[in-house]
């Protein structure tokens, strides 16, 4: 639908697909503005569903659902890229829809993600791609050892499996069901960094610092902003990169590109997530302006203000790991500890069955600069038992 970009005023309906701890921090962000919030969710408990005033309680693509929620909101918007592209296409009909069907359904697609890269002219890691048909002993010697990732559907490094050389393409793709998959070359990082912004239907765009970032097991662990190693080059490349992809893509919303830097200094684009990302969680309390109060301001249409970022903060996220003892009996983390501190802010989800990998919440130590920010973070792992970074 081509949607005005009229202003929709506070006390309108605002829609949300998606339940998890994503659609519940947009959902605060934008019932703190006034806006009423709709969350379709199938999940009863799911962490958006607790916190919004209305709860569909159906799967995405349930057409009395879908119909309910574009009777009711004003706009709608998606917390994670998995939506089946019929549901969005029926939604952008009848709602305004941010962000569009289109990217969106590029975004759920590695291959895509990497073919828009290469159409921008945005560096990204060599790869092959790996459909039905393609032969798995004709793949580039040169991408070898490689990490070999489904297209679709993979997260916090799920669905993806190291691959330490040719002979054993065949059997890890196998592994991996066969799906359609991306062979990327194992790249040698010095670090990681994302990117996070918002575009406004007037192309109108404003962007974050990027914030560096440490995985562990693939999974986000901490994010630090600034980021020690990133120097003002990188992370103007990195914004210019993260704005071209914008661009591109004719981006409504939120949207995050992750980035790879190599030992040798290079920049190279690794995926796009299209909506706020973990790696953003620090902007509720280290900016005036956080990364879910923009995803409201691009669907209602608001002014998109340049963020200001008042603290230095380290995020960590909080994995269902730490809910279990070395013998893996379930406790609670020392949460009184842990809030004594100044500059810590903690956020939970509102998960009930704590599961190992599973985030169950973040917390942001906020500082008045880098230096006393890590030592807060440090002090932090040592209290919840966390392999101190
Ligand atoms: P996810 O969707 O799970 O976030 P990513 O492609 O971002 O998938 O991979 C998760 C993490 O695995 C990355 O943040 C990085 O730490 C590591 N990783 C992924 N691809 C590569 C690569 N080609 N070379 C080296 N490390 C990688
Ligand atoms: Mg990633």
């Amino acid at each position: 639908m081509s949607a005005g970009a009229a202003f929709i005023p506070p006390g309108a309906t605002l829609g949300v697909l998606g339940g998890g701890q994503l659609g519940r921090m947009f959902a605060q962000a934008a019932q703190s503005a006034g806006y009423g919030v709709v969350v379709l969710e199938a999940d009863e408990a799911a962490p958006a569903a607790q916190v919004t005033g209305r709860h569909l309680a159906a799967r995405y693509d349930d057409p009395l659902a879908l119909d309910q929620l574009a009777r009711d909101c004003a706009a709608v918007t998606v917390e994670f890229e998995n939506i089946p592209a019929a549901s969005m296409q029926w939604l952008d009909a009848r709602v305004p829809l941010a962000p569009a069907p289109g990217a969106l359904a590029l975004c759920q697609d590695r291959a895509q993600e990497k073919a828009l890269f290469k159409r921008l002219g945005v560096p990204c890691a060599p790869h092959a791609v790996l459909t039905a048909g393609v032969d798995p002993h004709a793949v580039s010697a040169d991408l070898f050892p490689g990490i070999l990732k489904t297209t679709r559907l993979g997260y916090d490094g799920k669905g993806q499996m190291s691959v330490a050389c040719a002979a054993d393409l065949p059997a890890a793709w196998a592994t991996l069901g066969g799906v359609d998959c991306v062979l990327e070359k194992k790249l040698d990082l010095a670090y990681e960094l994302s990117v996070v912004m918002a575009r406004g239907r007037d192309g109108c765009a404003v962007l974050y610092e990027p914030q560096q970032n440490l995985h562990r097991d693939g999974i986000l662990f901490a994010s630090f902003s600034p980021g020690p190693s990133i120097t003002p080059d990188l992370a103007e490349a990195a914004q210019n990169a993260a704005g071209t992809v914008a661009q591109g893509l004719d981006y409504v919303g939120v949207l995050c590109v992750e980035f790879f830097v190599l030992r040798d200094g290079r920049l190279l684009a690794n995926e796009i997530a299209p909506r706020p990302h973990n790696s953003g969680h620090h902007t509720l309390d280290s900016c005036d302006v956080s990364q879910f109060e923009l995803q409201w301001r691009t669907l209602v249409n608001a002014p998109l203000l340049a963020p200001r970022q008042h603290s230095a903060t380290v995020m960590l996220n909080l994995l269902g790991d730490l809910w279990f003892d070395a013998a893996g009996q379930q406790r609670e983390p020392d949460w009184a500890t842990v809030l004594a501190q100044s500059g810590v802010h903690l956020h939970l989800y509102g998960k009930h069955a704590p599961r190992k990998s599973r985030k169950m919440g973040h917390l942001t130590c906020t500082a008045a600069n880098p230096t006393e920010a890590r030592q807060n973070a440090l002090h932090v792992c040592t209290v919840l038992g966390l392999e101190p970074f």
